[in-house]
């Protein structure tokens, strides 16, 4: 028996375990996998970027700051590297390209400085935002697991819920093993799959829309130290170094069952036909390629909250494309409304 069961191990899942146990409930994550963060968590660009989403998740990026700049928790180093974020437009740009988009105008010369990379001439409009870092995603999660068993919760692997009955004031999960476990209240920390797991649970979801996004690195004729990350001022592709390759983006957004999606090598191509027109990085093949689903709750913002209906049934799905770098604010905010009730 135990107060909360959160299922999915993600970033979701660990970050809000973690609050919860730190309050003194005990919690038990229960993760299908036989590893944690094998889905959308293990998949991400490890990005943190202030101005990226709507008001809402930019409200909590930027809550998630002090948190992510002086982990409160046991993490193995630094979670923020500073990476500033550069986002381009070429000649075919749309006059209000840099609209809306949240950091300082740089003139073109400005913007070839700062990435030595654009092709000369290319660049017709940019905007920089220097508060932009690269997220350690691994160093966060694996923070959050060890806080959490650190405050008395528990981690199960190999944990697929597969059914509920509710009876008496409290949950019992049943999971795939045939084990069963009990607790008055069960938060659905299940990303894309986040809807198939209410409905066992007796709700008929909130709606969730998973997309598939796909990356890919592939190895540059030039040396790429120093790039910012370099984004599409009107979307498209952005492009970072890491491990010594560019690793590039479609930013595709193809609606997609919950699952194991696979890179759209059609996007991949037309990426690295865009890069290149943009870019001297002369990138011609891919090393490695991935993809993972990005799920959208309706009007585009995090769920966090009870079921209207299903009584002791906490949602927190919806995380999109922003679940790592607003995490902590996130997870304490929907901690503190989980306990209130
Ligand atoms: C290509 C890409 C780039 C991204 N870049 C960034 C970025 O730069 N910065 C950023 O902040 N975010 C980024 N994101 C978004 C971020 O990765 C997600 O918002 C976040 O990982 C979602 O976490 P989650 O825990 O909700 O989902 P998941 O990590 O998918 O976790 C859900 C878990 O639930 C488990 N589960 C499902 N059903 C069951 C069941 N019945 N029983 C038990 N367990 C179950 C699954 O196995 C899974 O492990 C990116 C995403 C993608 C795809």
């Amino acid at each position: 028996m135990y107060d909360v069961l959160v299922v999915g191990g993600g970033i979701a899942g660990t970050s809000i375990g973690h609050e919860l146990a730190a309050r003194g409930r005990a919690v038990c994550v229960l993760e299908a996998e036989p590893e944690l963060a094998r889905h959308t968590t293990g998949r991400s660009a490890a990005t943190w970027i202030g101005g990226y989403g709507p008001p809402e998740v930019r409200r909590l990026t930027l809550a998630s700051r002090a948190f992510l700049d002086d982990p409160p928790i046991d993490v193995a180093g630094p979670l923020l590297t500073p990476l500033p974020c550069l986002y381009v437009g070429g000649p075919d740009a749309a006059p209000d390209a840099a609209a809306g988009v949240l950091g300082v105008a740089v003139a073109p010369a400005e913007a070839e400085q700062l990435n030595p990379l654009l092709r000369p001439g290319w660049t017709s409009v940019a905007v920089l935002d220097d508060t932009a870092c690269e997220l350690d995603v691994a160093g966060l999660h694996q923070g959050y697991v060890r806080a959490l068993r650190a405050a008395g919760g528990e981690v199960r692997l190999r944990a697929r819920v597969v059914g509920a009955t509710r009876a008496a004031g409290s949950w019992r999960l049943s999971l795939a093993s045939g084990d069963v476990l009990a607790a008055p209240v069960v938060v659905v920390a299940a990303g894309a799959w986040g809807d198939e797991v209410g409905r066992l649970l007796g709700s008929a979801g909130v709606g969730l829309e998973p997309r598939r996004r796909t990356i890919f690195g592939s190895p540059a004729v030039v040396p790429l130290t120093g790039m910012p990350f370099t984004c599409a001022i009107d979307g498209g592709w952005y492009v970072k170094a890491e491990g010594g390759l560019a690793l590039c983006s479609p930013e595709d957004a193809e609606p997609h069952a919950p699952g194991d999606p696979r890179p759209d090598e059609l996007e991949i191509a037309r990426t690295i036909e865009a890069v290149n027109e943009a870019t001297v990085l002369g990138l011609r093949s891919v090393r490695t390629a991935w993809a993972g689903l990005r799920t959208f709750a309706p009007g585009g913002e995090p769920v966090a909250r009870y079921d209207d209906d299903v009584e002791g049934l906490f949602w927190f799905v919806g995380q999109a494309g922003y679940g790592i770098q607003m995490a902590p604010a996130l997870a304490r905010e929907a901690a503190q409304r989980l306990a209130e009730v």
